[in-house]
């Protein structure tokens, strides 16, 4: 009896044993696979830009993750800027003018953005909207906000296509405002026939891959080259203040996916998402600004910046480096799964 006892004892033993091993080895296994890198594909891309998205920035998204603009190759040809157009009814796109931040007034329309940035020595002009908004929208904005279209030293083209810088020849010839353009965005505007909506302005302050630094009295803009949605896109760190407070802002200059559907085009793009990030961080910026009111909802957060606010609450275009981050961190990923997909 004991010996039989014994040896059923030392089989349960050994069945534990094996078990035991088992468990180990399958452990080890599970821990190798947990360990091995997944695979970058355009869907963990997606994936990963949705999450940086998160409910900050569902336009952004849809626009550059869900149905890229360029898709279809011959769309990918249109990175022209638009044609000649005819005036859409006002009702569709007239925005009132609104104080943003102490120095920082929001003169787009509902769905193209212009800003005028204020300091101690006039007015820079952060992109000028279609032909037809320029008088109604920045001109007659400026002067009901109190400001004087006059005093617009500089103005900063963000990329040339028409939605952004129609006014540029306008403002240059009326108010001998400077105009600040990316070199490549420079030769594509001066080879515009002269009947171009708005007309062509004069080369001006060109700005090259290096970037620069554009000064007015008390206040520098940052201007870096982030090529991608045009050659010459340009993008900006600059501070506002929100009471009296600095907050540092910055600027997508360009978005959509709407230029040749090439995979070096998206590369380049996807760098300057990067590039623009590195300054953002470096600047603590808190606050993301585009130049269509669809990517950061421009039209709603400048009307509800007009609200009272309780004590201790932020500022509605104000967030943190981190959600700031993440906007940049979505542009990069959306890119490179198109990059990828077209391996
Ligand atoms: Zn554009």
């Amino acid at each position: 009896m004991d010996r039989a006892a014994d040896a059923l004892r030392k089989e349960i033993a050994m069945r534990g044993y094996l078990l035991f091993v088992a468990a180990v080895a399958g452990a080890m296994v599970m821990t190798v696979h947990a360990q091995a890198p997944a695979p970058v594909t355009p869907e963990s891309l997606v994936r990963a830009a949705k999450r940086a998205a998160g409910t900050d920035y569902p336009g952004t998204f849809l626009r550059i993750c869900v149905a890229p603009d360029n898709l279809q190759a011959a769309v990918g040809r249109g990175a022209a800027p638009p044609a000649a157009r005819t005036v859409p009814d006002r009702a569709l796109w007239y925005a009132k003018p609104y104080k943003v931040f102490d120095n920082l007034y929001f003169v787009g329309t509902k769905i193209h953005s212009s800003w005028a940035l204020t300091t101690t020595d006039g007015i820079v002009l952060i992109d000028t909207l279609f032909d037809y908004a320029i008088e109604p929208e920045i001109v007659e904005g400026l002067t009901t906000l109190g400001l004087d279209p006059r005093s617009i030293k500089y103005v900063l083209i963000s990329h040339a296509h028409g939605d952004h810088d129609q006014g540029a020849a306008l403002l240059q010839s009326r108010y001998r405002a400077k105009i600040v353009i990316g070199a490549a965005d420079w030769d594509s505007t001066l080879q515009r026939p002269a009947s171009t909506p708005g007309g062509v302005p004069h080369r001006d302050v060109v700005v090259g891959p290096e970037g620069t630094k554009i000064t007015l009295g008390d206040t520098t803009v940052d201007v870096i080259a982030t090529p991608g949605h045009t050659p010459g896109t340009l993008s900006y760190i600059f501070p506002v203040r929100d009471g009296g407070r600095p907050v540092v802002v910055a600027y997508a200059g360009g978005t959509a996916f709407n230029f040749p559907r090439r995979a070096e085009n998206f590369a380049v793009y996807r760098d300057s998402q990067r590039k623009t990030a590195k300054a953002a961080a470096a600047a603590g910026a808190t606050v993301v600004m585009t130049n269509h009111t669809e990517f950061d909802r421009a039209y709603d957060r400048v009307r509800i910046v007009q609200l009272p606010r309780t004590v201790g609450e932020k500022h509605p275009y104000e967030t943190d480096t981190a959600t700031v981050l993440r906007y940049f961190e979505m542009g990069a990923d959306c890119a490179e799964a198109q990059r990828l997909s077209m391996q």
